[in-house]
Parts: C-alpha cells; structure tokens; sequence
C-alpha cells in the first residue's frame, strides 16, 4: 500500500502530484526489482520528500515533535558553501545576496537532478 498527494504531508497541487510520481515510481522498482534511488535531497522533489519522511520534524520549546505540512519552498533546500560576491568579486548584500543564494541552491538542484534522472529514469 503507497501513499500520495497531501495525505503524505505536503501540501499543494504540484507537491501532491510530485509525491504521486515518486510513489509511483518507487512502486514500479519495486515490482521490477530494481534499486529504489529517492531523488537528491538538494532538489525540490527531494527535499519535499525529505521533508515528509521526517527529515524536517521540528521539536518546539522541548514539547512534542511536531510537523508542518508544506509546500516546496528554498528553506527545505540543505544549506550549501555559498561566496556572496558577484561576478566582479564585489561583496553582495540584501536582496541581491538573497538572490545569488537562490540561483546557486537552484543550479545545484538541476545538476544533480540530472545526474539523478540520467542514472534512474530507464525503469
Ligand atoms: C480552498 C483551498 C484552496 C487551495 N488553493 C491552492 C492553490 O491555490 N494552490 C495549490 O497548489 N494548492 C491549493 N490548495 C491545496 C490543494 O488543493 C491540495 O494540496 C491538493 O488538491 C491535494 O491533492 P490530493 O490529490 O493529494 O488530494 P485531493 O485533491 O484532496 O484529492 C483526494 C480525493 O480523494 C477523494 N476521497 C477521499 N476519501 C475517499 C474515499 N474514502 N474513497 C474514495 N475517494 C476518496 C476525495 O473526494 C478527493 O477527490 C488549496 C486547498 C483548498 C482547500
């Protein structure tokens, strides 16, 4: 028995089908025999998946573990090493360092979201 969509604690449209992709793949290696090889957590699917799985149950104030449903956003993203400085080795600050943070999450996401789906995507 698979569980997908907002039933699994994410929430959303895009989020519930991307969960429904994951289970369904995971559901067809299962019945080839085939490695399941989840998503790379520093991936969108990943870190949602990640964080559905209980990689980001949260204890507040030392009372009960506690779990937000969530859509995807970069704060489910690991952090990285990331140099705030633009191109022409100026240090950057605000909303522009904000910005370069997201577009370097966002590459290293596609990178390894590629490898993942050259290494995976032949069920
Ligand atoms: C008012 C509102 C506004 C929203 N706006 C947005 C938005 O703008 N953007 C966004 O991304 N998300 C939005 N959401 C969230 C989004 O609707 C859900 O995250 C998403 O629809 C969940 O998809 P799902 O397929 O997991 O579940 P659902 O869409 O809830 O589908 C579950 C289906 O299972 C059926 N079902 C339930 N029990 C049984 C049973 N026992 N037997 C057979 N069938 C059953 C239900 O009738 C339903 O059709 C909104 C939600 C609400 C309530």
């Amino acid at each position: 028995l698979r569980f997908a969509g907002q039933i699994t604690g994410c929430e959303g449209y895009v989020e519930s089908a991307a969960v429904g992709l994951i289970a369904g793949r995971m559901a067809a290696c299962e019945r080839l025999g085939r490695e399941i090889v989840p998503p790379p957590q520093t991936a969108a699917i990943g870190a949602l998946l990640n964080h559905i799985t209980g990689g980001h149950i949260e204890s507040i104030d030392a009372g009960p573990r506690s779990f937000q449903p969530m859509n995807v956003n970069f704060g489910l993203f690991p952090p990285m090493e990331f140099s705030p400085k633009s191109p022409d080795g100026k240090r950057l600050r605000g909303p522009e360092k904000a910005v370069a943070k997201k577009r370097a999450l966002s590459e290293r996401a596609e990178a390894d979201m590629t490898q993942w789906l050259k290494a995976t995507v032949a069920l």
